[in-house]
């Protein structure tokens, strides 16, 4: 494969920065543009071996530094590879680049080294995208699970789930395409069982993946409720500082307040929104208008009300929308004398919590409900965490399939039906570590890298 470069180290300036070179002719293109003081050209080396020595173009001396020889297939691409350490000057380091260029490597394409990686068999697809959750991980949790799934964590659960069904279909085809032979027989409850136990474990991959996400990319989740049970005020109370005016003038929140915030484990994106009411204020109605559109778009309500006055119209209304969704109720003002029973919300919404946005202790309160809702407190980072929507799009896409072919097997269909539904889910699987899957998907997955990686 031609030989690509790229400056893999940030866009600026830094003690050190490295250029990459990795393909056929690695080693001498990168001899071109350096000179070792012991005089051994780096082609002569070893891998794992390093050198210092002048980095120059032509008779122009550039710098001074450290080029690192890898061999095919131990490098990051399984290819010849060198990496040119020089100071780490925005000027000096595209100097560099150019001179590699010049000495015949093609610039690389985001995410190249790592297709390469992928194409070569050093890592499979779900481990290549692991990569760059590692290099976009904002926490401690979210760079343990990218670096377990870039471990294989992942790629072994699907391979283990993808070895039943295998074992299953191939059980089914030889049943059903050679029915005159003595083959034996595939029991019914048997196969029930390999779809069942399959589909189970993928919708614990997508539990976890969901929960995870709300501890390494945070949730949006907005704030409603009508006006004056105290939604400003948990607002502040969330974020530790004044961010909403809290008055007990009704409708004082007429815009969408926005704040990322971290409640224990989770990252919330919290929108405080206008207090749901009808008004004849023209202002106050556009934001009660984009409060509603808040919480269409929202993936958690937290839905206030105040326990000292009971529950309304606008409450119920609200209760409502809150049928079917991920949604918690907080009852604030719980210092207050309650005004209703708690079993009336916890007909439409079954998670509650007490508080009193007031007392800072309430905070507590609310990030253990969260925690319970979310799943958070049982995330095990270290566990098989999929490693982007895409990875969860192919688990559920077999989840659907199974259910498929669940059904076909308990309403009688033919063998050969159920057969079709587990080779879908199959592909489903294949697609995520990328044993079989489009070109088109594997380029949609390395443009989300930088160049460089
Ligand atoms: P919003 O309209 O829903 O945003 O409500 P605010 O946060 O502006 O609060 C309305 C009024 O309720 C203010 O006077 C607050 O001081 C008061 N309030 C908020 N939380 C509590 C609470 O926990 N206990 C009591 N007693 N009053 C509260």
């Amino acid at each position: 494969m031609s030989c690509i470069a790229a400056v893999c180290t940030p866009n600026a300036s830094g003690g050190v920065a490295i250029v990459r070179i990795s393909g056929e002719g690695a080693l001498e293109i990168a001899d071109r543009v350096f000179a070792a003081v012991s005089a051994k050209p780096l082609s002569s080396m070893k891998g794992y071996r390093a050198a210092y020595g002048k980095i120059h173009d032509g008779d122009i001396v550039l710098d001074e530094g450290v080029a690192i020889v890898y061999r095919a297939p131990h490098s990051y691409t399984g290819e010849d590879v060198a990496e040119i350490c020089c100071h780490g000057g925005l000027f000096v380091t595209k100097r560099l680049l150019r001179a590699v260029l010049n000495a015949g490597a093609v610039p690389a394409e985001a995410g190249e080294f790592t297709r390469r990686a992928f194409l070569n068999g050093r890592m499979d697809l779900s481990e290549a995208e692991a990569v760059m959750n590692v290099i976009s991980a904002q926490g401690e949790q979210a760079l343990a699970a990218a670096n377990a799934t870039l471990s294989g964590s992942v790629s072994r659960a699907i391979d283990r789930i993808a070895g039943s069904l295998t074992t299953a279909a191939a059980g089914l085809a030889v049943w059903t395409d050679y029915p005159d032979e003595d083959v034996p027989s595939v029991s019914d409850d048997a196969l029930l069982a390999t779809m069942q136990t399959a589909k189970a474990e993928l919708e614990t991959l997508i539990a976890r993946y969901d929960s995870g996400r709300a501890v390494t990319e945070g949730v949006s989740a907005v704030i409603c409720g009508k006006p004056n049970v105290g939604k400003s005020t948990l607002m502040n109370l969330l974020s530790g500082r004044q961010r909403s005016i809290v008055t007990s003038i009704a409708g004082t929140t007429r815009d969408i307040i926005e704040e990322t915030v971290r409640v224990g484990e989770i990252v919330l994106r919290l929108s405080d929104t206008a207090g749901l009411r009808a008004t004849d204020d023209e202002v106050e109605g556009i934001g009660v208008a984009m409060a509603r559109e808040k919480m269409q778009e929202a993936a958690l309500l937290l839905a206030v009300f105040d326990s000292s006055v009971p529950l309304n119209e606008e409450d119920y209304a609200l209760l409502e929308q809150c049928k079917n969704r991920t949604a918690v109720a907080i009852i604030n003002k719980s210092d207050l004398e309650s005004a209703f029973k708690i079993a009336e919300i916890e007909k439409y919404i079954p998670y509650t919590c007490f508080i009193s946005a007031k007392n800072p202790e309430s905070a507590q309160i609310f990030a253990n409900l969260l925690a319970k809702v979310l799943g958070t407190n049982a995330f095990d980072a270290n566990g098989e965490v999929l490693a982007g929507e895409r990875q969860r799009q192919c688990c559920a896409n077999a989840v659907g399939h199974l259910e498929q072919g669940i059904f076909a097997l308990q309403s009688g269909e033919t063998l050969d039906a159920v057969g079709v539904c587990i080779d879908c889910a199959l592909g489903e699987l294949f697609a995520l570590t990328g044993k079989k899957v489009s070109e088109a998907v594997v380029s949609e997955v390395f443009a989300k890298f930088c160049v460089g990686k």
